[in-house]
């Protein structure tokens, strides 16, 4: 039975392959992203965004700007411990540079270091429709019943997201597929009939680079994406696990009972998720990886995975996360033993992302009517 590719259709139906590239248009980008310090970041967030981050670093030409940020303003939106907070700020940074995120090449920070995103996105908070905000899915999904004690940062926080990349001009934000509506307000706040807020800027932020692996779900609830906030920890899988911690949380993955390996996103996220994971991490590292349903690996997956039991299938699953992930614990492991390495990259990031984003909320601040005469 040729169980990927018959069953991808299905799949494919879903939405069109989305390039991972920057193009070939002549001007400099900007390519800005971010990542909350709500805890160690998760496959998820790896195959869905971060290693996409390293992989734009990686193939773009020397006039490209890269700016990467934990944001931990988006954080405190939930209730945070401050002593887990700051861990999770350090270890978020720890993991970007465990990643592969260069320093040198890239530009590396605290949010919360560059006052600028606050002051846009003020600003842009004065311009931005409730009525709008209301529809984002992701605040509905965080609070399905609104009442008056709703906290404002949370239901506000996509234009503090719109105000992280506009204080860049970013042309590029290569986010996850549930940003998708983040980055569409924040398109909007920039276009001059709404807000002519930041000037000259063009183009605007692109559509993002969803790599083919898209969403990854929930081990433990296949309705749900994986995500660094759900209380249950079998249901991701952290850069930092060992493969032991792997093949464990795989093992206990919610599967189905139905006979066989087959790839069916509708009638079987489980399996198709787990089947997702192990094409995303055999790909070749940093590579412009294909979705599995366009893939030609999916005819070696047929071949390997016909007749194979649930228990061998989820061990070549562990064992390809395991190759994947290993070598970025190690390093995560090297950094951690290094935190003044750490901050002093946070530090210099945080000075020039600041350079660039004070001259962004000078220029907006002139134009509103609040800047020097
Ligand atoms: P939290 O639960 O605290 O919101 P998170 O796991 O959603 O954490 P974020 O810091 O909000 O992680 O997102 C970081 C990046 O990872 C974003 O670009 C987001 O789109 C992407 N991302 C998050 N979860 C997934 C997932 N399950 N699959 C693919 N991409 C994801
Ligand atoms: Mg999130």
């Amino acid at each position: 039975m040729n169980v990927v590719r018959r069953l991808s259709t299905t799949a494919r139906a879903g939405g069109t392959a989305t390039t991972r590239s920057l193009g070939t248009c002549s001007t400099p980008r900007t390519v800005f992203s971010g990542i909350q310090p709500t805890g160690i970041p998760h496959l998820g967030n790896y195959l869905g965004a971060l290693s996409n981050w390293v992989h734009l670093q990686e193939t773009a030409r020397s006039e490209d700007t890269f700016i990467y940020s934990v944001v931990g303003l988006h954080a405190i939106t939930v209730s945070q411990d401050p002593t887990k907070l700051r861990r999770d700020r350090l270890d978020a940074l720890t993991s970007l540079l465990a990643i592969g995120i260069d320093p040198k090449r890239s530009i590396l920070f605290f949010q919360e270091d560059v006052q600028e995103h606050t002051e846009l996105a003020w600003i842009l908070g004065c311009l931005a429709p409730i009525g709008r905000l209301n529809r984002m899915t992701a605040y509905k999904a965080t609070s399905p019943e609104a009442s008056s004690d709703e906290r404002l940062g949370l239901f506000a926080y996509p234009v503090l997201q719109a105000a992280d990349i506009l204080a860049y001009k970013a042309t590029h934000v290569p986010v996850g597929e549930d940003q998708r509506q983040h980055l569409e307000l924040t398109r909007d706040l920039a276009t001059p009939s709404i807000s002519n807020v930041p000037p000259k800027y063009s183009p605007f932020p692109k559509t993002p680079q969803v790599p083919p692996t898209k969403r990854i779900l929930s081990l433990r609830d296949p309705s749900q994406k994986m995500s660094k906030s759900s209380p249950h920890v079998n249901s991701r899988i952290l850069l930092t696990d060992t493969s032991s911690d792997i093949m464990l949380k795989i093992r206990k993955a919610i599967t189905d009972s139905n006979f066989g390996i087959t790839y069916d996103p509708i009638n079987r996220p489980g399996i198709s998720n787990l089947l997702r994971i192990l094409h995303a991490c055999r790909a070749p590292m940093r590579s412009h990886d294909t979705a599995l349903e366009e893939s030609e690996a999916s005819t070696r997956l047929d071949d390997e995975l016909h007749g194979a039991t649930m228990a061998s299938f989820k061990e070549a699953v562990a064992d390809a996360v395991s190759a994947r992930i290993g070598p970025i614990r190690e390093e995560f492991a090297r950094l951690r033993a290094d935190e003044g390495y750490v901050r002093q990259v946070a530090r210099e990031g945080a000075n020039k992302a600041k350079d660039i984003a004070s001259r962004t909320v000078r220029e907006v601040k002139e134009r509103i009517g609040l800047g020097q005469l």
